[in-house]
């Protein structure tokens, strides 16, 4: 911890058990190098939720010794769906299924408790812009990123010149829904793998831990018969399990991960024709692994990621670091960059 040299501005990352907080001064520096977490309260609804991260707001600035009057801005992100400006899906989501936060303008509920401005940013966004910062440093503002995130689903995010690409209805970015070619991706009689947004064959219905428990742990056990993760249920608890299986190497577990990594691979290559940019970064649990399975996921995505050969030479495919902190360093990022354009680099004090 170490006292800002400036003007701040706050990040907190809105998850469905923990708010997590940063602090961030107007030179760059991170006053805080490890997780600062609070009950987030979402499951509570939208009322306590905002007093929660208000709460987050308060304990992170005592923290550091921060006074309030030193708080310019302060960045917000979320789980999504919700728009570009922060109203929850009028569907609701996963975190925020409760009636009441269906179509509630988190961000503005946040801003008016505060008397703060605050500047939203789904999870997956914040995080590629921390990635992207995190990476180039003081080329960031001239510098383009692709982020793929793997979690529940995939999410991702697009930099151009230092700033996510939100869209026209700030649904950008949503690289876990774009179609990828599945032949030569699929064995023998796999079934087209069906994503949770209605689509077949996209990213996320393979790269996520959603597309293992729903597609292709079922249809892989059926090729290792007797595997002992058949008799573990419900599926999705298997699902989490096969990480460990992976990094002893078991064989079941190795073809399904390969699948996620040629999954992410042919989704780069897609990015390298589409914005063609400086990096592509990998985030999630599988990156979190054990380090010599880490290395082989990333070396095969990289091997199926077609890139030509002066592409090869001008880009590079990086983990995103500090993934738990990501969010909340990202959405302080996306509050500094709005308020006085992007940082010089970021670090730590
Ligand atoms: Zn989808």
């Amino acid at each position: 911890m170490s006292t800002p040299a400036s003007w701040v501005v706050v990040g907190l990352d809105n998850g469905g058990t923990s708010n997590n907080a940063t602090v961030l001064d107007a030179t760059g520096r991170f006053l805080v190098d490890r997780l600062v977490e609070t009950p987030s309260r979402v499951q509570d609804g939208p009322e306590l939720a905002v007093e929660a991260l208000a709460e987050a707001l308060d304990q992170v600035l005592a923290l550091t010794g921060t006074a309030r009057t030193l708080v310019r801005a302060v960045g917000l992100d979320t789980p999504g769906p919700a728009s570009a400006e922060g109203v929850i899906s009028s569907k609701g989501s996963t975190n925020f299924s409760q009636p009441a936060w269906h179509g509630f303008d988190i961000r503005g509920a946040l801003q008016e408790r505060l008397g703060l401005p605050v500047v939203y940013a789904n999870d997956a966004n914040a995080a590629a812009l921390y990635a992207h910062y995190a990476h180039f440093g003081a080329d960031a503002a001239q510098r383009s990123s692709v982020s793929a995130i793997v979690g529940t689903g995939l999410g991702g995010g697009v930099v151009e010149a230092g700033r996510v690409v939100t869209g026209a209805a700030g649904m950008a970015g949503e690289l876990g829904h774009v179609h990828i070619p599945m032949q030569g991706l699929l064995a023998e009689g796999q079934p087209v793998p069906a994503c949770n947004c209605g689509f077949v064959g996209d990213a996320e219905s393979v790269a996520s831990l959603t597309g293992i428990e729903k597609n292709l742990l079922p249809y892989w056990l059926t090729r290792f018969p007797g595997h002992e993760l058949a008799s573990v249920e419900p599926v999705g608890k298997a699902a989490r399990m096969l990480r460990g299986y992976g990094e002893n190497g078991d064989r079941l577990a190795l073809a399904v991960f390969e699948q996620q990594a040629i999954a992410l691979g042919r989704l780069f290559t897609i990015a390298a024709n589409f914005t063609d940019p400086h990096a592509y970064f990998l985030g999630g649990g599988v990156v979190e692994a054990a380090p010599h399975f880490r290395e082989w996921f990333l070396a095969t995505v990289r091997e199926h990621t077609t890139l030509r050969e002066e592409q090869a030479r001008a880009t590079t495919l990086a983990l995103v670091p500090d993934l738990d902190m990501a969010g909340a360093r990202g959405a302080a990022v996306a509050a500094l960059e709005r308020f006085q354009g992007p940082p010089a680099a970021v670090g730590e004090a």
